[in-house]
C-alpha cells in the first residue's frame, strides 16, 4: 500500500459530474463545508469490482445531507453509476470508496442557504485483514471520555463530518494509551459504538447490540444482524450499560473498514473471541463477494 499523502496520489476523482486527475481534485480554503462542517460523506468497499450495498450507501448519503438541511443534486442511481465509474477508471476492483458532499464558497457565514452543493467520489486501496488467526486474537478497546450526543443536540444519525470531531479525539487518546480503538457511551451512559464502527456482544448463544437510536446505524451492522438471524442466532437490540460487560462473552465490532473484527478487551472487561465472532467473519466475507450468476 502506498504511504504517499492522499493529495499526492495518482488516479481519477469524480468531482461534480466529471472525472478529474487525482491531484487536481481541489477545493478552495474558503469553503463552507470546511469552516462550518456542512459536510457529509460515505464509506463503502468494492469487492471483486462491485461495491457492496452501493444503493443503500447512496440512500444514506442523501439522507445524511437532508439531516444537515441540504440536498445532494444526484439520484441514488446516478450516484451508484458515478461510484462504479470511479472504481473502474482507477482499476481498483477491491478498494474503499469515499463519496463526500459539502457546501461551497458562495457564502462564508453560518447561514449559507444558496451555496452550491459539491460532490466528490474518491477510491483507494485499503486491504482487509485476511489473517483469520491474527484477527481472532481480538483488538483492545479503551473507553472514550466523549459520549455520542443526544439526537436533540445534533443530527446524530447522519454520517456527518462534524460528528467525527469527538471520534478523532477519542481515537487519538486510545492510541496514545496503547489501544486500537475506543468504545463510546451515549449521552445517557449506555454503550453506543466505537469511533468508526458498531459493536456487538454475545451471551448464552445470542447476540446483543445497542439500539441505533443516537448513532450511525451501520450498513455492516444491519448486514451482520441479518446474517446472524439467517443462521438462527437470536439478535437482541437493547440498552447495554457498561457495567454489564462483565457478564458478556464475545465482543466484535462491525463497519465497512473494520468488516467484522473481534475484541479481546474493553477497558477493564475481557472477552474471548469465539465461535459466533468466527461465524460472523465467515458469513460477512461470503456475503460481500459478488455472487456468481448461474449459467
Ligand atoms: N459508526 C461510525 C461512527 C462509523 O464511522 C461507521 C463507519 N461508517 C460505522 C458506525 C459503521 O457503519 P458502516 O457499517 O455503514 O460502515
Amino acid at each position: 500500500m502506498s504511504a504517499l499523502p492522499f493529495d499526492q496520489r495518482d488516479g481519477f476523482i469524480w468531482m461534480n459530474g466529471n472525472l478529474a486527475a487525482w491531484k487536481e481534485a481541489k477545493l478552495h480554503v474558503l469553503s463552507h463545508g470546511l469552516h462550518y462542517a456542512s459536510c457529509v460523506f460515505e464509506g463503502e468497499r468494492a469487492y471483486g469490482g462491485r461495491i457492496f450495498k452501493s444503493a443503500e450507501h447512496s440512500e444514506r448519503f442523501r439522507a445524511s445531507a437532508e439531516l444537515l438541511d441540504f440536498e445532494i443534486p444526484y439520484s441514488v442511481a446516478e450516484l451508484d453509476r458515478a461510484k462504479q465509474l470511479v472504481v473502474d477508471k482507477n482499476n481498483l476492483p477491491n478498494c474503499y470508496v469515499r463519496p463526500i458532499a459539502w457546501r461551497g464558497s458562495e457564502t462564508m457565514a453560518v447561514a449559507a442557504q444558496n451555496s452550491t452543493i459539491n460532490i466528490a467520489i474518491a477510491v483507494w486501496d485499503w486491504p482487509s485483514m485476511f489473517d483469520i488467526e491474527q484477527k481472532m486474537q481480538g483488538i483492545r478497546l479503551d473507553i472514550a471520555d466523549y459520549r455520542r450526543p443526544d439526537p436533540m443536540t445534533a443530527p446524530a444519525r447522519a454520517k456527518a463530518a462534524g460528528l467525527y470531531m469527538i471520534c478523532t479525539i477519542s481515537k487519538h487518546r486510545a492510541e496514545r494509551r496503547g489501544y486500537a480503538d475506543a468504545i463510546m457511551l451515549d449521552w445517557q451512559g449506555r454503550v453506543a459504538e466505537c469511533t468508526g464502527a458498531n459493536i456487538f456482544f454475545t451471551a448464552k448463544g445470542a447476540i446483543h447490540t445497542p439500539i441505533a437510536d443516537c448513532f450511525l446505524d451501520g450498513i455492516t451492522r444491519r448486514t451482520v444482524i441479518d446474517l446472524a438471524r439467517r443462521r438462527g442466532i437470536e439478535v437482541i437490540e437493547r440498552r447495554i450499560m457498561p457495567e454489564e460487560l462483565s457478564g458478556l462473552e464475545e465482543c466484535f465490532i462491525s463497519g465497512t473498514g473494520a468488516e467484522v473484527t473481534p475484541v479481546s478487551e474493553a477497558g477493564a472487561y475481557k472477552f474471548t473471541p469465539g465461535a459466533i465472532s468466527r461465524a460472523m467473519i465467515d458469513d460477512y466475507s461470503a456475503e460481500v463477494r459478488p455472487k456468481q450468476k448461474a449459467a
